[in-house]
């Protein structure tokens, strides 16, 4: 068809753009309406570039996926549409969820991938894929022991977080998800792979069989806006891997879904965590899973920005060690371990921006960053008090049912059981007296999005037929099924580098 032709007729992918949702438009698509050869119309006469495989995102799913692409033989690019590499990823709090590691065993802590298993389907609510869930179980002892031994990251310490039954959460050096992924970074580097910052996926290429082929990107690209940049055409001979991310910051996207998540709802996500590819691979008839529950972070500060640091300190000294209370009664009001989601929904049932509560003693011993509690106090994020009922007045709490809370807490601490809410209370705690006292203010904020692109154990994406689309895997949060409902506090870095490794070794196979 010559180029004037082409202008006069409505082409699919214009249908698709006059369409009102992407999922009439899967459905028309997978009824067959677009004939074999209109999917195979925006194939270019000519590639700009030519490589076996193409990575979609350069956080831990991506690089990972590109780091075995490349070990599988396959010559390997990683696109990525902001300015730097890494992600949400290189953002992250450096936290790995792993079953039976040395670390573990060397504490005494007995585990095992099927108990790490009951504990993602409990949160999950039971939505989880079984057999992606159990994968990512079964495999997190041989990841985290892949991230030490081929890549070089060092952990220091190991975290009991909410909704886990024990300790097995290893927190790297510098307390980051940075020390892996430069470390991944450097590893491509000594294996040659590029990394093309600034390059977005505009849309996907496929042959007349409906097989990716190759993508339509834009080079030069300037988040957010979206006509930047050069289009270029990328041919994947092998296949193209998804690993984009989610979409909390994606305030249009994420209305669609739980319309209470309007744009003054903070989220943890760096700017470009955006639907953008994903919406890209609905319109090849991919098939969306669970994108509506959205995480939010029951940690979060209003005091600051994004994630933060208030995080760190929420988890390490108020979750573990303290309590935290509704302002207006001065009472605790759910388990301050339980999962994200029950935490973060009881506290907007509140309705009050709830307050988290430490003595010293919990606030020395929070861990996390290097000088965290010099920098949440300088930011104002964490408030410190002499007395009690001086953080009482602070926040306006009544301070006798404040203090009843905290001896309640400490006679349960001696009790050995939380007869309230049946939290899990830690070994080597101590009863909260030791002044001085510190609070910080807690309201939750968007963090992660459980929901995307159905995949199968081998990482390929799966159409509305329920059969693979050709070419196409995806691996990370761009993935939706492993964690159900909801996802525990450090199981995402093993999601995205068990499936992550799974996407490159399955695409380099071809
Ligand atoms: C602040 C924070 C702390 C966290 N802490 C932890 C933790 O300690 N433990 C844990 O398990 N989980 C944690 N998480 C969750 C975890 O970090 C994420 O789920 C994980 O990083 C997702 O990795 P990914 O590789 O799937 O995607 P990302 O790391 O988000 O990378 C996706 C990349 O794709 C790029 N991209 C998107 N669309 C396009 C496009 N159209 N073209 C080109 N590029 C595109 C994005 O710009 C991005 O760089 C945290 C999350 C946040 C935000």
């Amino acid at each position: 068809m010559d180029q004037k032709k082409k202008e006069t007729k409505l082409t699919r992918r214009d249908f698709m753009k006059t369409t009102a949702g992407a999922t009439a438009v899967v459905g028309i698509a997978a009824s067959g309406l677009f004939p074999a050869e209109s999917m195979a119309a925006n194939i270019p006469k000519k590639w700009d570039y030519n490589q076996d495989v193409i990575v979609i995102g350069s956080g831990f799913a991506g690089l990972a996926a590109a780091i075995e692409a490349k070990n599988g033989g396959a010559s390997v690019v990683v696109l990525e549409k902001m300015r730097l590499a890494g992600g949400n990823s290189i953002i992250n709090g450096g936290v790995i969820a792993a079953a039976g590691s040395p670390m573990q065993e060397q504490k005494g802590i007995k585990d095992s991938p099927e108990l790490m298993l009951k504990d993602m389907m409990k949160a999950g609510l039971d939505l989880n894929y079984p057999d992606l869930a159990q994968m990512v179980a079964e495999q997190s002892k041989e990841t985290l022991q892949w991230t030490i031994d081929y890549l070089g990251v060092k952990y220091v310490a190991l975290l009991h977080m909410g909704g886990h039954t024990v300790s097995r959460s290893h927190m790297t050096y510098n307390s980051s998800g940075s020390a892996i992924v430069s470390k991944q970074l450097a590893k491509l580097k000594e294996l040659g792979v590029k990394i093309k910052t600034q390059t977005y996926l505009e849309s996907f290429i496929q042959d007349k069989k409906g097989r990716v082929i190759g993508l339509k990107i834009r080079e030069g690209y300037k988040f957010p806006n979206a006509s930047s940049g050069k289009i270029k055409y990328m041919k994947a001979n092998k296949g193209v891997v998804l690993a984009t991310g989610g979409f909390s910051r994606d305030v249009a996207f994420r209305i669609t879904q739980d319309p209470k998540l309007v744009a003054k709802v903070d989220s943890t996500n760096q700017p470009g965590a955006t639907a953008d590819a994903f919406k890209e691979a609905l319109r090849i008839g991919a098939t969306p899973v669970q994108q509506s529950w959205i995480q939010l972070g029951p940690w979060a500060s209003p005091d600051e920005k994004g994630f933060g640091l208030g995080p760190h300190f929420a988890s390490g000294a108020v979750f573990t060690y303290g309590i935290m209370v509704d302002p207006k009664t001065g009472k605790r009001f759910v388990s301050e371990l339980a999962d994200r989601k029950v935490r973060a929904d009881a506290i907007i049932k509140t309705g009050n921006i709830c307050i988290g509560i430490a003595d010293d003693v919990a606030a020395q011993n929070c861990g996390g960053p290097p000088k965290l509690l010099e920098k949440v106090l300088e930011r104002g994020v964490v408030k410190k008090y002499n007395t009690l009922q001086e953080l009482c007045a602070a926040y306006d709490m009544p301070y006798q049912d404040v203090k009843e809370s905290v001896d309640n807490y400490n006679t349960y601490l001696k009790d050995g059981e939380d007869k309230e809410f049946g939290r899990f209370l830690q070994k080597d705690a101590k009863p909260i007296e030791k002044a001085p006292f510190y609070a910080m203010r807690l309201w939750p904020k968007v963090h992660h999005t459980m929901g995307g692109l159905q995949i199968n154990k081998k990482a390929e994406v799966i159409g509305l037929d329920q059969k693979p689309i050709k070419g196409l895997y995806a691996a990370g949060e761009a993935a939706g099924g492993v964690h159900g409902a909801v996802r525990l506090g450090s199981c995402a870095v093993t999601d995205c580098l068990v499936f992550g490794r799974i996407a490159g070794k399955s695409v380099a196979a071809g």
